[in-house]
């Protein structure tokens, strides 16, 4: 029996594997603390849970338009308005099971096998996977610097004539970076020039800190939404803390979302009912929430910023945004997936490789859990990896001694 190449060629998703290991060890009673998640810890909103039951009780639980219900379309268009200063029509709105079917339909819908896609690093991990699974090739923007923010030049020259996207991430995952509003202007200058698609990420796009204002890429053309390059995507998952209902959305040209829709009508049919009128309530409901997320994130965000701070050979750029940092650890290790499970292992910390973003020698370090767990985490990678740092530690009830230094 075999399999195709395509399915054999999509990567392992290391994230899930070290949750499954992180997951057998906590099973077994281990105290492990999750620094790698991606998920904010609040409660969905009232509302949200309201307006959900209140389409289960009604037992009217059945297939609705591809696209999306109409009743959330409006509320998409209403938050395009709010959020974006952009008038657009329902016909230029599809929802999707989560943001990230969203991508992926957009990627169905643009790219011709051997086409191109441009991609920022460090970047999320399914970008390059989705990429391939449409059979197209994703070029990736390297930093010179070192920097999480590239130059335009450095995205210009990546540009050729097979490129059909490019995607945009800010707020970043996993860089927390929010980059500068020139810059987006100037890409969205360079994909109109190109004929390039210019796919905005925009799911952490109110997650973001210190009075930092994430720029609209819409904020930078002249042109009609139907006209232009602009694609945005966002949703339900982070804003809201609602993962679990699988919600996002693409605002883009009427004609692309007419493509996307037999895509999904051909694949899923349609988003799950229930889930669309939890996230018509989020989007329509009181917005408490996501400023209470906002401010709760940002105070996590201090606290590992100054656990880090105070961990000699860590450098680390302060996270603008998103609930993620990138801290560099090469001090330590230039193996991120080696460093990542030695930390699981010794210390019982999960933590994502860098390498999983394009940035090796990095740890993908997430704040979305409690400060107490960020605290306790940082102490023990210090235990594990310092030679500066006290030789024992007490882990849950166990006292531990380093001897791999
Ligand atoms: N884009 C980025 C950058 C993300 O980090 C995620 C979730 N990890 C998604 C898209 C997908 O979000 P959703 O849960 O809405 O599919």
């Amino acid at each position: 029996m075999t399999v195709s190449k395509l399915g054999r060629s999509i990567r392992e998703s290391a994230t899930l594997a070290l949750n499954e290991r992180a997951g057998l060890l906590a099973s077994q009673g281990q105290p492990v603390i999750h620094l790698g998640g991606g998920e904010p810890k609040n409660k969905a909103p009232l509302g949200a849970i309201v307006g959900a039951a209140a389409r289960l009780a009604s037992g009217d639980v059945k297939y609705v338009p591809a696209d999306g219900t109409v009743s959330l379309k409006r509320a998409i268009v209403r938050y395009t308005e709010e959020h974006y200063g952009r008038v657009v029509d329902t016909e230029n709105v599809i929802v999707s099971s989560g943001a990230k079917q969203a991508l992926f339909n957009i990627l169905v819908a643009l790219v011709d096998p051997q086409d191109e896609v441009v991609i920022l690093s460090p970047y999320w991990v399914s970008y390059p996977e989705m990429v391939r699974m449409v059979y197209g090739h994703p070029v990736i923007v390297t930093p010179e610097d070192g920097s999480f923010v590239p130059r335009l030049e450095e995205v210009e020259a990546a540009f050729g004539s097979a490129t059909k996207a490019l995607i945009v991430n800010t707020p970043n995952n996993p860089s927390g970076a929010v980059y500068p509003a020139r810059l987006v202007a100037s890409l969205v200058e360079l994909c109109e020039e190109r004929g390039v698609r210019l796919v905005m990420d925009d799911i952490y796009h109110r997650l973001v800190f210190d009075g930092v204002r994430p720029a609209s890429a819409y904020a930078f053309t002249e042109r009609d939404v139907d006209e232009s390059n602009v694609i945005v995507v966002n949703g339900v998952s982070k804003l809201y803390g609602m993962t679990g209902f699988r919600v996002g959305w693409t605002v883009a040209p009427r004609d692309l979302v007419a493509v996307m829709k037999n895509v999904q009508a051909q694949t899923t049919s349609c988003p799950a009912a229930v889930s669309m009128a939890a996230a018509e309530a989020a989007l329509t409901g009181v917005q408490a929430s996501v400023e209470n997320l906002r401010l709760a994130i940002q105070n996590q965000r201090d606290v590992l910023l100054q656990e880090l701070l105070s961990f000699e050979g860590v450098r680390v750029a302060k996270p603008e945004g998103t609930f993620y940092s990138l801290p560099d650890f090469r001090a330590y290790s230039d193996d991120s997936e080696e460093l990542s499970r030695l930390l699981l292992e010794k210390a019982l910390v999960v933590t994502v490789p860098g390498k999983e973003f394009g940035a090796e020698g990095h740890l993908r370090i997430s704040f979305c859990g409690s400060t107490k767990d960020i605290t306790e985490g940082i102490r023990r990678i210090r235990w594990a990896l310092d030679p500066s740092a006290p030789n024992e530690i007490v882990i849950g009830d166990r006292r531990r001694v380093r001897d791999w230094l």
